[in-house]
């Protein structure tokens, strides 16, 4: 709750619906709420433009790794993709383009940091307060901050101590070239996959600090001739056709890579040995091809796609080192080896804080969400509401994320969240809440099938999987397939308690 008095507070909205973020989640949930006539609704973004992460992410070479005809609303196509995996800043422009199709605008306060949300059992309410000072009232809240919103800064001895230029993939300066420049990458993600291979021409030298190696596929893109984006355009039904033969693809190879890989433990074995054979037919060095083989199971963290990582180990300018990162030191980093690179330039391309929530949750008799996943580990009904929070919806929460492409995760968390909205306006009730019972069945079975995912394979032991939190749960993903998730949403209204 806030603490200022009226002088100190500059501004209070009341609205029906709160919606935190104005990403792809937050856009959704508007989207959402619009159709469903439910107009009294604000988005606050700390940002000064929609896209959340397609926003943030402008580091170079940065590009979806789900084709594009998938990684977008299926109520929103867009017949334009220039190539089949869009580039991040097509993935921007979508996003701009929907805010302004759906007119979302009017409707997002921009440069609003959500700092905390609390929930006042007395007026049933909740309270959602920004960095400012400016507050936000309202009945419901929809939070959609993102899985990928809290970049991970390595707790590195000497990190504050560089004095050259650092920067992380997720706040990219462009105003700083890395021309000539002596660079280091920390990491080898998905996203270190993609800057390497894009700086390593430009760069002096480009040393990259890999601690776990990842498992890479040869990505098969290729441009969109106009001619099929005119098909996309004037038939839209084909483009749908498209999506479904994609989205049933990725929700086949999750289903047997990932959810049922305990009884299907040949498949990821399989697809690990055509990763290898692939990273054979790109790295000619059998030391150099050693340390790029990941010794963990194929899937235990999330592999990638890319036709360029592997060969940029080949340039002579560019060195992988492989032994841990001792300290970084005011001019280079060294290694425990007591190796020291002098440098210029350090990317940290080190991920992001995947469970992290970007702000303080407090719900009934002022619980904190986060305090409590901690201590109790994580839970929710259905991905998307806990009990102890009423009318507060999390888009997704633990075990909430589903499918291959976000959109899918968005579409179903929004959709659901939205509908007991409107459920609870259309009975006339004022509170809603994930019953505790229901709650701990939906855990218990959630749990049970995380049994059975990659996960808890055995091959991923040596992996550094951040699917697995502390208390080893791999709360992330819910194991389940899209058709079974919308089944068991069209029921889901049974497990809130409405008063
Ligand atoms: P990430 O996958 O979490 O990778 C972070 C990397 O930094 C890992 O290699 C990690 O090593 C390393 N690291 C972290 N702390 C370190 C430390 N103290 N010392 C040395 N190395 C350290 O992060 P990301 O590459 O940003 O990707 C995050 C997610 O973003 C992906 O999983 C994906 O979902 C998404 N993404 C998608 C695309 C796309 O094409 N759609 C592109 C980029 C990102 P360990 O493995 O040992 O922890």
């Amino acid at each position: 709750m806030t603490n200022g008095s009226a002088a100190q507070t500059p501004a209070l909205e009341r609205h029906h619906v709160i919606i935190v973020g104005a990403g792809f989640g937050g856009l959704g949930a508007g989207i959402k709420l619009s159709a469903k006539g439910i107009d009294d609704f604000v988005i606050l973004d700390r940002g000064d433009e929609v896209g959340g992460t397609s926003r943030e992410n402008t580091y170079p070479g940065v590009e979806a790794d789900i084709p594009a005809v998938h990684y977008s609303y299926g109520h929103q196509p867009n017949a334009r993709w220039s190539s089949a995996f869009a580039p991040g800043g097509e993935l921007f422009a979508y996003a701009r383009e929907v805010a302004d199709r759906l007119e979302l605008r009017q409707k997002i306060r921009f440069g609003t940091e959500v700092v905390s949300a609390a929930y006042d059992e007395d007026a049933r309410e909740w309270t959602v307060e920004a960095a400012d000072g400016s507050r936000f009232v309202a009945r419901f809240v929809i939070s959609c901050h993102g899985a990928l919103s809290i970049p991970s800064r390595p707790e590195i001895p000497g990190i504050d101590d560089f004095e050259g230029k650092m920067m992380a993939t997720q706040r990219w300066d462009h105003s700083y070239s890395v021309a000539g420049k002596r660079v280091a990458v920390i990491g080898t993600g998905a996203s270190a996959l993609q800057v390497i291979p894009t700086i390593a021409p430009e760069t002096a030298h480009l040393t990259v600090y890999q601690r776990t190696p990842i498992w890479v596929m040869p990505k098969v893109n290729f441009a969109i001739p106009g001619a099929l984006q005119k098909v996309f355009e004037t038939v839209p039904l084909s483009q749908r056709i498209v999506r479904s033969i994609v989205s049933s693809t990725t929700a086949v190879a999750e289903t047997v890579a990932v959810t049922h890989n305990k009884r299907l433990p040949y498949v990821t074995k399989a697809v690990a040995e055509l990763a290898k054979a692939y990273l054979r037919s790109q790295v000619k060095d059998p030391e150099l091809r050693e340390k790029l083989t990941p010794t963990y199971g194929f899937g235990c963290k999330r592999p990638s796609m890319s036709n360029t990582y592997f060969s940029a180990f080949e340039r002579d300018d560019v060195t992988l080192e492989t032994a841990g990162i001792e300290r970084i030191t005011p001019t280079g980093i060294r290694t425990v080896d007591g190796n020291e690179v002098e440098l210029d330039t350090i990317v940290l391309a080190t991920g992001f804080k995947i469970f992290g929530l970007s702000y303080r949750i407090a719900g009934v008799g002022g619980t904190d969400l986060e305090t409590q996943w901690d201590a109790e580990r994580m839970a929710s009904y259905e991905g998307v509401a806990v009990p102890g929070f009423p009318n507060f919806f999390l888009a997704p929460g633990p075990y909430g994320v589903i499918g291959f492409s976000w959109f899918d995760t968005i579409e179903i968390c929004v959709s659901h969240a939205v509908d007991m909205i409107a459920k609870a306006d259309a009975d006339g009730v004022t509170r809603i809440e994930a019953d505790a019972d229901a709650t701990a069945k939906f855990v218990k079975k959630m749990r049970k099938r995380v049994e059975h995912t990659v996960f808890m394979s055995p091959s991923c032991n040596n992996s550094n999987t951040y699917y697995l939190n502390k208390h080893g749960d791999a709360p992330y993903l819910r194991p389940e397939t899209i058709v079974e998730t919308q089944f068991a949403m069209r029921s889901a209204s049974k497990g809130y308690v409405l008063s």
